[in-house]
Parts: C-alpha cells; structure tokens; sequence
C-alpha cells in the first residue's frame, strides 16, 4: 500500500511534495483556489482552478490571467510529479474539488473545498472521486442538520414571496452577492417572479453568466423595486440610504443556519429559509461513502463533532482544530 500523500496542516492545508497550498488565505506561490468566496482567495502567484472560477476570480478581484492556470472539469494536469483533475464541488457556480494522484506509486488526496452533496439549481451536479486521503469540509457536521430538498425550500421561498407581493408588500430576498444570490434568481425566474439585483449581485451574476451558468441578465436595483417584482439584495443592507425607497419592505433571509432556533431574530428578517449551498450531516456521509477514503481530515465548522462521528462509523477521521489525534491514540 503507498505511503499517504504528504500534507502539512500548520498555518494552512499544504502539500509539500506538490509544493501546494489548498485554500490559504495567505499569499502563496503555487495554490488551488476552491472557488470564489472571500475566505478562500488571496493573490497568489499562480492559482489552480476551474475555467468557470477563473472567469469569477477575474471578474471579482480583478486577477491577471497570466496568474491563473484555469482547468476543465476532469482534464488532466501535470504538477511536480503529480496528476491533477479538477472535479465539481457543487457549492456555486464553478466550485471544485482537487484530486491529486503521485505518479510513482498511485497514491490518492482529494480535498473538497466547500461542497453540497445535491445538486442545486445553478451550480454544477457534483462529482465524488475515489481517494486514499479525503479532506473535507464539515460546516453542518452535526445531526441536527438536515437541509429540507431544493423542492421544498423553493416552494416555501416562492410561497414567502408571493404572500408579500398578493398583501401589497415588497419581498426581498436576503443572499450572499455570489452563490446564493444566483440560487434566489433562479427559483424565482422558474416560477416566473421578476427580480431586481443590487449592483454587487447584478455583478456577480453576469460574471457567472459569461463562465457559462444558465441565468437570466439580471436587471439592476435603481433606488426602487417595480411592483410585483422582488429585491435580491445582501444580508443586513435594507437600513442603508440607497434601500430608503423600497416601500413596505418585506425580508427573508436564505441560510442554512435556518435551523438553529431564533435565528430569524440573528438576522433581524421577517422569514429565514434554509437554502444552503453547503452539504447536510447526511450528505457529508454521504460524500464519505462515495469517496470511500483510508483517512479523513476535517477543516471548517464542526470539525471535531464530525470527524467524532466518523471514527464511531470506524473511519480513521480527525479534525485540522482539536486533540482529538491524541484522543484517537489513548482509544487505541
Ligand atoms: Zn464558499
């Protein structure tokens, strides 16, 4: 059996053998950019990532294209020794999760960035490739989250939306300017509800338009929403000046942290729905059983619930924040 890719998880997840980082926030020579969340993205000197997320990276943080080494979905890569294939994460448009091969020995990795385990209605449907070494994010990594189906979330949205516009209210839809906020456009576009953007999701959206997403051109927030229309607009910004001429505001809020109790009250919103583009507790384990990996590392949310989970399940499973490595070695 090969010896496991070497990783390195102080001050970030690195592969010395690669010379890669995956995610940093800091900047780095060689990296692998997940997709196009702040928290993920720094000004590297190269950046490995899909074509569609190369044309978001340019478009949001106005990135050099000679700094980009944008890779199709699947397509082989060559990189110090290792083959590279992208494969879709599911989380946005353009997200990807990287698997690495060593070519002397065969030896696997694959770290998801973040990632959904259904398919949502903008994103690509994602792909879980078989590895040796899984990294995985672990956001919702507790029992107690368990998203409802696109189905069901949508027909609560539209229900919101259409109650406010029937009792003379204006609906706005609270979402993060990428990812979400797509999300939001596409359901109400299916049901054939025109929205209004503000400009950073206007921005966004025609980004993902022109890497390729099936959206509408989304039309721009001047001041005041169109009656029978819908605001789709970043969370907590109603109170600011340029909102003052949207009447009668009614406001939800898109998150899947619907389901902690009072989170509505968090939000200051009048409705919160969990429409996440993260994976659930089930589909977490879902994403393990289809990747079938000899051993899991956990990086984001709860990283040590889940990865305690996972060991109960007889995987060899531990979190990049916790001493649960030490935990692992007193069991044994
Ligand atoms: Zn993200």
């Amino acid at each position: 059996m090969p010896e496991p890719i070497q990783l390195e998880t102080k001050d970030g997840l690195y592969l010395p053998e690669a010379d890669l980082w995956l995610d940093p926030h800091r900047k780095h020579r060689w990296a692998f950019v997940s997709h196009g969340h702040a928290d993920h993205f720094a000004r590297h000197d190269r950046i490995i990532t899909s074509k569609p997320n190369a044309h978001i990276l340019r478009a949001r943080y106005n990135v050099t294209p000679s700094r980009l080494e944008p890779l199709e979905f699947q397509q082989p890569f060559d990189h110090k020794g290792f083959t590279i294939r992208l494969f879709p994460a599911g989380h946005i448009y353009g997200s990807a999760m990287i698997h690495l091969t060593r070519k002397s020995d065969g030896a696997t990795l694959l770290y998801t960035g973040d990632f959904k385990a259904r398919r949502g209605l903008t994103a690509e449907e994602p792909v879980f490739r078989q590895a040796d070494t899984l990294i995985m994010e672990t956001t919702f990594g507790k029992p107690q989250f368990v998203f409802p189906t696109i189905t069901e979330v949508s027909g609560d949205i539209l229900n919101f939306v259409n109650t406010a516009l029937e009792e003379g209210a204006t609906p706005v839809l609270h979402a993060y300017s990428l990812g979400k906020a797509q999300e939001a456009l596409a359901i109400l576009t299916e049901a054939r509800i025109p929205a209004v953007l503000n400009s950073a999701t206007a921005k966004m959206t025609t980004a993902c338009r022109e890497a390729g997403a099936g959206l509408p051109e989304p039309v721009l927030f001047q001041g005041t929403v169109p009656a029978g229309s819908c605001l789709i607009c970043p969370p907590n910004s109603l109170h600011k000046d340029k909102y003052k001429g949207v009447e009668n505001p009614r406001s939800a809020m898109l998150s899947g942290w619907a389901l902690i109790p009072g989170a509505k009250y968090r939000y200051r919103c009048d409705a919160i729905f969990p429409l996440s583009d993260h994976a659930d507790f089930p589909g977490l384990l879902e994403a393990v059983n289809r990747i079938r990996p000899k051993r899991i590392l956990t990086v984001h949310g709860f990283t040590q619930e889940f990865a305690t989970e996972l060991r109960r399940l007889n995987h060899d499973a531990w979190s990049i924040d916790g001493d649960d490595q030490l935990e692992l070695a007193l069991r044994v």
